[in-house]
Parts: C-alpha cells; structure tokens; sequence
C-alpha cells in the first residue's frame, strides 16, 4: 500500500460511527465521471456514489436548478404545494405504470412506505387482514428495522432481533416456491429485478412472469424495489420494463436526485387510495431543494435520451467484460442488465482486492458481496472511458494471474 493510502487509512480513526468500510481515499471534488481526491489524483467513477449520480457528477441541467432553488426557498414542509414536487410526481407517472407519488429522502423510507402502503391497502381498502409480504434471498430493502427484516441476507439482519414480523424469504429465481407464495395472510410481494447489492443478479423472464401471474391471480400487490434498477440504470427508464410486467408499485431513490437525498413510492390509483391525510409523512421528504434536483435530473434524462445511451453503453460494457472473461481464469462469469454489471470472481481472488488495485490505479469499482465487482458508472460513460477502466482491469487481472500481486 502507498504512503498516501496509509494515511489516508489512519485518518479513519475518527468521531464517526464506524458503520462503514471506507476506502482509504478522502474525495473532494467530482465532474462527469470523475472525481478527485484532496491529493489531486483523479479516478474515473465506476461507482456513482453506487448508483446514484446517473448524469455523472454536478450535472449542468441539475446544478443550475438547483443554484437557482437554493437562492428561493430551501425548505417549507409538507404542510403546504412546492411546484418542483408536483412536476416532478407528473413526471414519474407520465412516464410508468404508476399515478400517484409519494416523496421521502432515502431507498429504506421509499420502501418502509411501500411495506405500509400494503398493508394498509389490504386491510383498508380490500377489507382483509392480510399482513405479510412475501421477500426473496439475497435481496437488500433497506437499513431500517422494517427494511431490513424484509431484507434476505442474514448479515444485514446480525444482532438487531427481534426482527419485524410480517415478511417471508422465498428463494429468488426459483420456480418451485412460487407453490408456497399465497397463503391467507399474504399481501404483497417485494422484490428486485435486478439484485444489486446481493450479487448483481438479474431475475429470469419466466419466472417473474411466472410470479406477476400469481399476484394477478390471487390479488397480490407485485412490488418492485427499483432503487438501485430506476432511472435508466439497466437500460430502460425503469427495469420492470424489461419483463413486459406492470407493477402495481415502486420504489425509487438512488439516480433520483442526481446525489440529493431523495426517495419515492410510485403507486397505481386504487393503491395509493390506501394512504389519506394523516397516514404517512415526513418532515423532509421531496424538500423543494431534493424535488428541484430530481426534476432537473428527470427532466434532462428524458430531454436528452440519456436511457437510450445507457442501453448503448451498456451493451458496449458488458461486451468488452465477456471478452475479458475469456482470458482471466478467475472470472467466473458476468452478469447484470443495461450499465450494471458484475464481475463474478472464482473465489481464488477476493472482490476487495481488485477494487483496492482498482483504486491505485485510478478507478473507483464496488462490491456486491465478497465474489462481485460491481460496475455502476455514469449513465453519460463514453466508449473511451468504457475502455479505459476495461484497460485498468485488464492489468490487474494480469497481475494477479501472474502473481505479481502480494
Ligand atoms: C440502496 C438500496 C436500498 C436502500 O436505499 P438507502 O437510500 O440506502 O436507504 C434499498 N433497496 C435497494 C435495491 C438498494 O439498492
């Protein structure tokens, strides 16, 4: 490890709450798909803030809304109208299944609204008393106590029991526990389309079809948690689309914002009937700096056929990652969908190590689990720099198979 990361590493040490595994770098500054460090080293960002700065860092579109908002009115609660979230609720309609929105700050709140959302609806609007959704392995819902007893990984769940009772595990992709998922209490099912956070795994065609047919039939609302799948990620505005499904709700956050803390719960009419006035709220949720961010960001997606770019390069990327898989034994496989993919590692090579190396060479890579790297950048990655970071792989699986690596 160099110097500058050694210290970097030290630095840790601090008053905060070690609730995360940082990497030893400190980044100060970010344009398009990079960002630079306080040493002045630049990194191309595969990350995206995980997902999340899908026009690439500070967006000219977003910022100058913004600037523009900051100088008007910062905050005002929800007790009375702000323009930017209406526009921005018509937006998100106009352009999926949904037509009623509701606005909050994170992925957790966007889908502790949905978990409400349904059991409300089911005991209010459908008159029964069915409770429970119905969530899958490997799937990640959220930090909170609700999401993340909806969530199917064990390590996110250690040491916070007892959990909130009302949810259930299925396993994903499989076909034969779709039998066990109606029975009198259920009410809705949760899930990703694209699992990111549990190993980049897209769900097979079938078998959503398979489950969305179930829901139908039984009166079960199909949720998709497209926190990390909305907004262009996976090369179609939102991922449901890939499946020829219409959810009856969604949660957003991530790409929302373009990195302003915003969620929102996407629902069909007769849904979102279930919450009246004083049923759910919060006091910073779609804050007019937040909303402004997430229409400018949605506004200029649209405006400028970002998605249709994601497809592109997304397709660009996962091609030169196949390639790549041919000549590294420790790749194992490579999976994902549109500008998220995952490089699935034999377990000879841990996924820290590559994105360690990848950080002393100048690109920011993700986990998704010990076995995964996972790629998120910008939605606005060009074909160079596709090229580039493809490069910086290259040589570090290089090395490592030639065990010139420690
Ligand atoms: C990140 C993520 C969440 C949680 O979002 P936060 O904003 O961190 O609360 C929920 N679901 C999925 C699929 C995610 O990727």
């Amino acid at each position: 490890m160099s110097d500058k990361l050694a210290t970097a590493e030290q630095a840790q040490a601090t008053t905060l709450m070690s609730t995360y595994q940082r990497f030893p770098i400190t980044i100060v500054k970010g344009k398009g798909c990079s960002v630079w460090d306080d040493q002045g080293m630049e990194y191309l960002d595969f990350a995206s803030g995980i997902g999340t700065c899908n026009l690439g860092h500070v967006p000219e579109a977003v910022e100058k809304q913004v600037a523009n908002q900051l100088s008007q009115l910062w905050h005002c609660s929800n007790l009375y109208h702000h323009p930017a979230q209406q526009e921005l609720a018509d937006l998100l309609t106009t352009n999926s299944f949904g037509d009623e929105v509701f606005l909050c700050n994170s992925g957790a709140e966007a889908n502790e609204a949905a978990i409400k959302l349904a059991r409300r609806y089911a005991q209010k609007v459908k008159g029964t008393n069915a409770y429970e959704v119905v969530t899958f392995t490997q799937s990640f819902h959220g930090r909170t106590l609700g999401t993340l007893s909806a969530t199917g990984q064990a390590k996110i769940q250690d040491g916070f029991a007892p959990l909130l009772p009302g949810f259930r595990c299925l396993p994903y992709n499989d076909s034969a526990a779709l039998e066990e998922l109606v029975t009198p209490e259920t009410c809705a099912v949760l899930l990703e389309l694209v699992q990111g956070e549990g190993g980049v795994h897209p769900a097979e065609k079938e078998w959503i079809e398979q489950l969305a047919a179930i829901c139908q039939e039984n009166d079960l609302l199909l949720m998709v948690d497209e926190v990390q799948t909305g907004i262009g990620r996976t090369g179609k505005l939102f991922a449901y689309e890939h499946y020829g499904i219409e959810p009856d709700v969604m949660s957003l956050a991530k790409g929302l914002g373009s990195g302003f803390p915003l969620g929102a719960v996407v629902a069909k009419k007769h849904v979102a009937k279930a919450f009246v006035p004083g049923t759910h709220g919060t006091t910073f949720g779609g804050n007019p700096l937040a909303s402004t961010a997430g229409l400018a960001t949605m506004t200029h997606l649209l405006g400028e056929n970002i998605v249709q770019q994601a497809e592109t390069q997304g397709s660009y990327l996962a091609g030169k990652l196949q390639q790549m898989k041919q000549k590294y034994q420790c790749i194992q496989a490579i999976r994902g969908l549109g500008l998220m993919q995952g490089i699935v590692l034999d377990g000879t090579v841990q996924a820290k190590e590559i994105i360690t190396k990848g950080l002393e060479q100048g690109v920011l890579l993700l986990p998704a689990g010990p076995d995964v790297v996972r790629l998120l950048p910008p939605l606005i990655i060009t074909t160079e720099e596709i090229d580039q970071a493809v490069a910086v792989l290259e040589n570090i699986f290089g090395e490592i198979e030639s065990g010139e690596s420690e």
